[in-house]
């Protein structure tokens, strides 16, 4: 077999064997195919697409690539959940301690940010003290104290797609549902987890702009999930405006904190009930609640202090620090430094969150390359949302650095310009909709 054939098999449509994608991605593993053999296959199947087989054969040889996950300490049903990315983004931090109020344990594996969406590595890491790498040992003992570990990704797991995914980023190969489907589900299938819940986001701050996109990835995973024998649901969100009223790192973390004190926002209690929802019923806790009692359960103790009793929990295992007021203490802080106001009176029509995102970048909050540090406290504070009615002069946001942190006035004026195109205005309220789009598969896999 040679690696060549393959390429020219996919340049011409044509199907790939099973025996070929394992060639493929054993030599992408050991070294074997150069660079300059890989990329053009890549955009081959970006270009011509790949049937579900290959999908499904592509996938498991990337998870097999590296260490599989033992979870069999967990009690219970293994749970994770994936976000295909956003702005603000804050509900890993929430779902571990809200699913924790139920039992379920939970080792969440999580990646650090690039570009402007954020990771949420970093956004732990910008509390004083927590220890986001944890060696695979310490998993168990982490988790008879707490039911949960938050953890960096370790090299080992899927190394096909950290070579292939870095790849993919300097050649234009991001956005191919084959491609993202198996990256993403080969390191789901190697953590280990038996039963899936993917945030597919969907609209300017999210991979899938378009919601029959965001639905063709979806079905997608569900499709390699259930075929790896992993329980997987796909919730499509809303990515079009930032997730909540803050982004960047400490300020997440505050949001954090305010959305378990009772004082958080409606789009990302929605998104975090829904979410839970799913691995409660795939986990087969509280069977003795209907659908809409779950709902107000889960809501009952995402506000009422029981989840925040399990973050506590979870930040002081990891060595977090926990101020004498029981909110965490930060890295650094968030200092307000430019606002922008409107231009005029209206309702808000668009909260763009790519622009957000880039200009939280700018700020400091993000990275532009690897090795880029983070300014944990920088950030934008939105004061507006969609739908929101303003008038000419009022704050619809306020742009931060951190306190410790330097920024320069180039970046900071960039923020601004990105920050001030983000908002629209119009003289119409815009149609209101549901940050959840949509739960799939309308019915489980399984049920008659
Ligand atoms: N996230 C991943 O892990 N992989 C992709 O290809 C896209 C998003």
């Amino acid at each position: 077999m040679n690696i060549l054939d393959i390429i020219l098999e996919k340049r011409y449509g044509r199907e790939l064997s099973d025996e070929q994608i394992a060639f493929f991605v054993k030599g992408v593993t050991d070294g074997s195919i150069p660079d300059y053999q890989i990329s053009p296959l890549l955009m081959a199947i970006v270009l011509n697409g790949m049937s579900e087989r290959e999908m499904t054969t592509l996938t498991l040889e990337m998870a097999r690539s590296g260490d599989v996950n033992d979870l069999s300490y967990l009690e219970g049903v293994p749970v994770d959940k994936h976000s295909t990315g956003g702005v603000g983004d804050k509900i890993t931090p929430l779902l571990l301690p809200l699913l924790a109020t139920y039992g379920i344990q939970s080792v969440k594996l999580s990646g650090r940010g690039l570009g402007y969406t954020g990771g949420t590595v970093d956004k732990f890491e910008s509390i004083e003290g927590f220890d986001c790498e944890i060696a695979r040992e310490r998993f168990p003992e982490l988790i008879k104290k707490t039911g949960m570990v938050i953890s960096g990704q370790t090299p080992d797991l899927a190394p096909a797609d950290k070579i292939l995914y870095s790849l993919r980023d300097v050649t234009g190969t991001v956005d191919s549902i084959p491609l993202i489907a198996s990256s993403i589900m080969s390191k789901k299938i190697a953590g280990g987890a038996k039963a899936l819940v993917l945030d597919v986001t969907c609209g300017f701050g999210a991979f899938m702009k378009e919601e029959s996109r965001a639905r063709e990835l979806s079905a997608a995973m569900i499709r390699i999930g259930e075929g790896a024998g992993i329980k997987t649901r796909a919730v499509i969100t809303d990515m079009d405006q930032p997730v909540g009223n803050r982004v960047g790192n400490t300020l997440e973390m505050q949001e954090v904190y305010d959305t378990l004190s009772g004082k958080g926002q409606k789009d990302v209690e929605t998104v975090v009930t829904a979410l839970a929802f799913q691995l409660v019923r795939l986990a087969g806790k509280a069977t003795d609640l209907d659908d809409n009692e779950l709902k107000e359960d889960l809501l009952k103790r995402l506000t009422d202090g029981r989840a925040l009793e399990e973050y506590r929990k979870l930040i002081r295992s990891q060595g977090g620090v926990i101020g004498e007021d029981g909110s965490p203490k930060y890295v650094d802080y968030p200092f307000d430094t430019m606002h922008i106001n409107a231009a005029e009176d209206g309702y808000i029509t668009n909260v763009r969150a790519n622009l957000i995102g880039r200009a939280s970048c700018q700020l400091g909050a993000g990275r532009f390359e690897k090795t880029d540090k983070i300014d944990f406290g920088a950030g934008i504070i939105l004061c507006v949302k969609k739908g929101d009615k303003v008038k000419k002069g009022d704050v619809l946001c306020a742009l931060c650095k951190g306190e410790k942190a330097e920024l320069s006035d180039e970046r900071l004026y960039a923020a601004y310009d990105l920050a001030s195109a983000a908002f629209e205005i119009g003289p119409n309220p815009p149609e209101e909709r549901d940050p959840v789009f949509a739960v799939l598969p309308k019915k489980p896999f399984g049920v008659k």
